[in-house]
């Protein structure tokens, strides 16, 4: 186990790839952003960092399964969804002079390494950025516990939500419902459960909890914030 913490797991949404400013369901100008980011703190911060990389620009099972779609069928489409993020993603890091790995939870030789525990250790040690792609390869999940699972397995000190839709943290309401909301610096999972409050889904959130893995929700979108919640800093909320 990596005690200090430097090993970090950070969720993306697939929707942080997209942008209002573009009809594209992945903005290279963001991707960019984002990798530039990535690969200078993981190198500044001499971190272990694995990106989860979800699909919701693409695909979410929950809306084929609302159309009428088999849920099992739409959630795998949701899961090759992560893919096309994960080698976006990739090619940007790597074109900043990063190494990364694209571990793919469903099988695709041809397009990135399968996923497996000790190898992603292993890439993570000697500096590659890994990045998580397909969730954890089962459907009816997100890609929040496929984040939370694979923290877990590797034995990531942290997990950092980055959040993309104007809301930095975890509010006692949605902030953009409820002008009173207000943010909490630090707050229990076991508050969380009770006050039902959208942080990621339940099961991330009790999976996290059963296995003391403290969660920094934070506003990805705001430049230099990516650097702070990696590094520890108090900013957003930290759930624990
Ligand atoms: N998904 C799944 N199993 C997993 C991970 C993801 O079935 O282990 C499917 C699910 O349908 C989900 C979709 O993939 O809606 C895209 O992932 P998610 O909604 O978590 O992406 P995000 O909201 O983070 O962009």
């Amino acid at each position: 186990m990596v005690v200090d913490g430097r090993r970090i797991v950070l969720k993306l949404s697939g929707e942080a790839l997209a942008s209002s400013a573009s009809d594209e369901t992945i903005d290279a100008i963001v991707v960019e952003r984002l990798a530039v980011e990535i690969a200078e703190t993981r190198s500044d911060l001499g971190l272990e960092l694995a990106v989860m990389v979800g699909g919701g620009n693409i695909w979410r099972g929950t809306t084929g399964a609302g159309a009428g779609m088999d849920r099992a069928t739409s959630d795998t489409m949701g899961m090759l969804a992560p893919v096309i993020n994960a080698l976006a993603l990739q090619d940007a890091l790597e074109h900043h002079g990063q190494p990364t790995r694209v571990l793919s939870a469903v099988h695709m030789a041809e397009v990135a390494e399968p996923y497996i525990r000790r190898r992603a250790i292993r890439h993570l040690e000697k500096g590659r950025v890994v990045v998580f792609a397909a969730g954890m390869g089962n459907p009816y999940f997100t890609t929040d516990t496929s984040a939370a699972l694979r923290a877990a397995e590797i034995e990531a000190g942290l997990l950092c939500k980055g959040t993309h839709g104007g809301v930095d943290g975890v509010y006692s309401a949605d902030p953009r419902i409820d002008r009173n909301a207000v943010r909490y610096d630090e707050i229990s999972f076991k508050e969380v459960v009770a006050k039902d409050l959208r942080v990621m889904d339940l099961t991330a959130i009790t999976f996290c909890m059963d296995n003391g893995l403290p969660i920094r929700v934070f506003d990805l979108m705001s430049p230099g914030n990516l650097a702070k919640a990696l590094a520890g800093d108090a900013i957003g909320t930290l759930v624990r």
